[in-house]
């Protein structure tokens, strides 16, 4: 007689390749290491994502054995043209509901969990509908985590905010979290910043919404979490979760180097074959991280200065101030042709800029990298304590300040850059830090050395089978072919 089908589960990863990219990876674990079928199910494109590095971890999934899905587009024309990109974000995904219930609906027999990101908690009702557990892919830290609880359970505790629904209070100018983290105003995510803001509001009300999950599967490991986010015994960590359901650290979630797609990665890999071991910096600001015309000129002034080696990948400059841009590169950009005259030619023998887009896992864990100038999107961070590599954190936006403060004060694997009164980032600081961070023997630059070495075991252990988010991954997969088996009793 055939097996039975292995218990299904559906993933949903919002717009974004910090999103697509750790739930890829969550999706292939499943499927090789927990007995589980797995569906990744993705939305049309809205945000312009780089589409090939796209196509390429879709496609990647099927020598996985994981299935994936695109729904089918939505009618988005009635929005105001000005609409933000979470307005945009969150009515794609409201309004994708009755497609996702199809699916789910033919894939009913089997189904034995649905798990969308943190941005589609509209989807967990879907779960209940169908009678399976919903768990909520968290593709930050448990610090971002504590933040969110943080704001919705200051809501609650304000007794009109909580009978009415509204949203009324906004977080103290220090937060001290129970892990030891104090975060200051400055540290807060965007949207956490202002409580005027409707985008607060938003966050608060997804906070809610989030209270209808099961469970949280947390891209994070014990190790990188600051003392008391994940204390000595995981049982605690999954416990107490004040007024959120439990959470499980289940990262990193980091694909393996020789996984990654070819986009764009052999002249980065030739280029650094040909470098010293341990010679050259890494600098990339994520998916959509954009800085201005000056400020990329006081980079590229700050990594000549510095003496050192470079790989810079160079997204288009913004004209208008933005911190981000979602859009994917028309042809035509040459972000290259903003770089500062003559930079190029005075740097080729130590370094090298490449446009948009790195093969980024394969970049830092090869020989040749010694370090990483980052915007700290969750995933670089993870990607760079996998690889062993410090960090000298440059946030932009979303959370990456609250990444920065922790990963630079709390965990000790990066340096922070200072800005100018002016706002910028000079080029004297940039080149003394990048100087302390790859030789500098005082104190800090290799202190920080020393613990991104010492985490990379760690985040190896945590994966390993036996490992601590590996365990967890595990008990969690248990769960849903338990509830899998008994849906079919
Ligand atoms: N990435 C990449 N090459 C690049 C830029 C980004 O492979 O040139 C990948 C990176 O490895 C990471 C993801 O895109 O997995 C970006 O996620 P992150 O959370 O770091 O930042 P975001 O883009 O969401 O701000």
């Amino acid at each position: 007689r055939a097996p039975p089908p292995r218990p299904h589960v559906v993933l949903v990863a919002s717009p974004g390749a910090g999103h697509l990219i750790p739930m890829a990876e969550l999706a292939r674990r499943l499927v090789a290491h927990h007995g589980l079928a797995v569906t990744l199910v993705t939305f049309p494109d809205v945000s312009g994502a780089p589409s090939a590095a796209h196509s390429a971890v879709l496609s990647s999934l099927g020598a996985a054995g994981v299935s994936t899905a695109t729904l089918p587009a939505v009618t988005l024309d009635d929005l105001p043209a000005d609409a933000r990109l979470e307005t945009v974000l969150l009515e794609l995904i409201g309004r994708s509901v009755p497609h996702l219930r199809s699916l789910l609906r033919d894939a009913a027999p089997t189904l034995a969990a649905l798990v969308p990101d943190f941005f589609c908690s509209a989807l967990l009702p879907l779960a209940a509908e169908l009678g399976v557990p919903g768990y909520l892919f968290f593709p930050v830290n448990l610090t971002t985590h504590s933040v969110m609880r943080t704001a919705v359970e200051l809501n609650d505790d304000d007794a009109t905010a909580a009978a009415s629904g509204e949203v009324v209070r906004g977080l103290p100018d220090v937060l001290r979290l129970p892990s030891g983290v104090s975060l200051r105003r400055e540290d807060y995510g965007d949207g956490f910043r202002n409580s005027e803001e409707p985008v607060y509001k938003h966050l608060v009300e997804e906070g809610r919404r989030y209270r209808a999950a099961d469970g949280f599967l947390v891209n994070t490991f014990h190790e990188i979490e600051p003392a008391g986010n994940v204390d000595e015994s995981i049982k605690q960590v999954v416990e107490e979760q004040g007024t959120f359901p439990p959470a499980f650290p289940v990262g990193p979630l980091v694909r393996p180097s020789s996984g990654e797609d070819d986009v764009s990665s052999s002249a980065c890999l030739e280029w650094l074959d040909r470098q010293p071991a341990g010679s050259v910096v890494y600098v990339s600001f994520g998916s959509a991280g954009t800085l201005s015309v000056e400020q990329t000129a006081e980079l590229a002034a700050g990594l000549e200065n510095s003496g050192h080696r470079f790989l810079w990948v160079v997204r288009m400059p913004s004209l208008d101030g933005a911190k981000t841009n979602f859009a994917a590169m028309d042809d035509k950009d040459d972000p290259l042709a903003w770089l500062p005259e003559g930079f190029l030619e005075r740097t080729h023998s130590r370094g090298l800029a490449v446009a948009a887009w790195a093969p980024q896992v394969r970049v830092l864990s090869h020989p040749a990298t010694a370090a990483f100038v980052s915007h700290c999107g969750w995933n670089s961070a993870l990607e760079s304590v996998a690889a062993g590599s410090p960090m000298i954190a440059w946030p932009l936006y979303a959370e990456q300040r609250t990444n920065a403060a922790v990963l630079s004060e709390n965990v000790g694997v990066a340096l922070r850059l200072r800005p100018r009164a002016d706002g910028l980032v000079g080029r004297e600081e940039i080149a003394a830090v990048v100087r302390e961070l790859m030789d500098g023997e005082e104190e800090m630059g290799r202190a920080v050395r020393r613990r991104a070495g010492g985490l990379r075991e760690a985040a190896r252990r945590a994966c390993a089978p036996g490992g601590s988010s590996w365990r967890m991954l595990e008990e969690v997969a248990g769960k849903w072919k338990a509830a899998a088996a008994r849906r079919r009793c």
